[in-house]
């Protein structure tokens, strides 16, 4: 016998847990199903630990130009196992949070692997549900490549499993995660080789953030190598070696893979709902976030949308609000959607990148502004990082379409100046706006 509920939300991550509670809100009937921990990949192996680990890694930086600021002693030893641990207890305790606000809300938690065994029939376990409403907020894994002993690496989820820090890593990828851990790794201490299949990294992004990205990365020690293919990995005594396509080997502690990622679609039996993938296995949804069969939504990681955890719980919050909220036109709007990469210096990025602007309105609308400068911290040190910026205007009235930093600050800066993008801000705007001094931000608004 099915058991009814109003709503049932497969998977407990961001955008799982912020649809199954707003729709609680609401009155109505919710069962959230999650196979693993409460919180999904953000809170365990994604954001947090990670954030977790670029603060470190900040605190070692920092530790270095003491000296300069008059401090004596140089960078203390590092306990990677004494971080881990601590970051573990800060997650189990967000575990905690996350189940007792489910408990708070209503919302009934079941533990186990969900699959579908009709349109909106759900079976867990020896139970069976059926709802008028199916949400798959099942997100994604790391994807790992097709050639002999790639076992022998881990990806980022092995990453946050290391007990000890490794004296020397290979970082397969140029997405995001690539970069974070390389920076990561190399502040700590190890000597990181990021091998790049082609010559660019985050290439979502405005190429200058890239560009100057990797120059940082150089200058800070990592070996970027470019045209880099692994064709197997094998071991070497206690280590791992890395043939190339085209010749060459290099041999690491650890290797990890950080070439994107899939989405969690094979796990759930979903030929029985009839819901539609595209041809990389993420599910198929409009802009309601509406799959092909009625009442049966998706949303997150695991649509292939922009892969952020605010960008899943703002699409879940919104369309539980259409669905059981009596707000019929709510839904997410996924332009300028700001976002920080937490590099060694941080990037941050809202809207079009030049390239994407001059491809979309031509390159006679359109008008960069740039800025290259030294932050104040830099001043007192010897080996002194700049930082860089770009405005993307278009128009006569040069409404600022896109901008992008890289520099001390860009992770914390970014949010405000992405509501003045959203609201339609011009460039006559940032500059009537009077600057914050002595800060990095001003930057923004000072720019000719
Ligand atoms: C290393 C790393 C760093 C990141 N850093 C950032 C960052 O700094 N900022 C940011 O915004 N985003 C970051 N992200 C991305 C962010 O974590 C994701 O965009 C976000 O978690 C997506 O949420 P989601 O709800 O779609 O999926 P998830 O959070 O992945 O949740 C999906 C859940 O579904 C469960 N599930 C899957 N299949 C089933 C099944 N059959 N039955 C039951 N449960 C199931 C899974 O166990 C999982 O808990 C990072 C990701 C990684 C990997």
């Amino acid at each position: 016998m099915s058991e009814h509920f109003d709503l049932v939300v497969i998977g407990g991550g961001s955008g799982g847990m912020a649809t199954a509670r707003r729709a609680a809100s609401y009155g109505k009937k919710v069962a959230l199903i999650e196979r693993g921990r409460l919180g999904g990949t953000c809170v365990n192996v994604g954001c947090v630990p990670k954030k977790v680990m670029w603060h470190a890694a900040e605190f070692a930086q920092h530790a270095r130009d003491a000296t300069h600021y008059g401090f004596a002693t140089g960078v203390p030893e590092h306990d990677w196992a004494k971080l881990v641990d601590n970051r573990e207890t800060y997650i189990q305790r967000l575990n905690g949070i996350y189940a007792r606000n489910l408990d708070k809300d209503e919302v009934e938690f079941i533990a186990g692997d969900a699959r579908f065994v009709g349109e909106r029939r759900i079976a867990v376990g020896e139970r069976e549900l059926e709802a008028e409403h199916v949400v798959i907020a099942t997100g994604g894994k790391p994807h790992w490549p097709d050639i002999p002993g790639a076992a022998l690496g881990t990806d980022s989820d092995g990453f946050f499993t290391w007990r000890e820090r490794p004296d020397s890593v290979a970082i397969v990828g140029s997405g995001y995660i690539a970069v974070e851990l390389a920076g990561v790794l190399n502040a700590l201490g190890s000597e990181v080789k990021l091998l790049l299949r082609k010559d660019h990294v985050i290439k979502e992004f405005d190429s200058m953030l890239g560009n100057t990205l990797i120059e940082r990365m150089k200058d800070a020690g990592i070996d970027v190598q470019m045209h880099r293919s692994a064709a197997e990995l094998s071991e070497a005594g206690e280590q791992i070696r890395v043939d190339f396509e085209d010749g060459g080997s290099v041999t690491v502690d650890k290797l990890i893979w950080a070439i994107g990622r899939l989405p969690n679609t094979d796990n759930l039996d979903i030929e029985a709902s009839g819901v539609a993938l595209a041809s990389d296995g993420t599910t198929v949804v409009d802009e309601w976030q509406d799959t092909s069969i009625d009442g049966v939504h998706a949303l997150g990681d695991v649509t292939g949308a922009i892969e952020l955890t605010p960008v899943a719980i703002a699409a879940g919050r919104r369309l539980s609000d259409r669905l059981f909220g009596g707000q019929p036109d709510r839904k997410l709007d996924y332009h300028n959607i700001p976002t920080v990469v937490f590099t060694h210096p941080p990037i941050g990025s809202v809207g079009l990148s030049e390239a994407d602007a001059r491809a979309q309105y031509g390159d006679d609308a359109v008008k960069i502004y740039t800025s290259h400068y030294v932050a104040l911290y830099h001043g007192v040190l010897e080996h002194k990082i700049p930082s860089d910026m770009k405005l993307v205007c278009v128009g006569d009235d040069e409404k600022i379409v896109g901008a992008h930093v890289i520099g001390d600050g860009a992770d914390e800066m970014l949010q405000g100046f992405a509501v003045a993008v959203k609201m339609g801000a011009t460039k006559t705007d940032f500059d009537d706006t009077v600057a914050i001094h002595p800060t990095s931000a001003e930057e923004f608004v000072t720019m000719t």
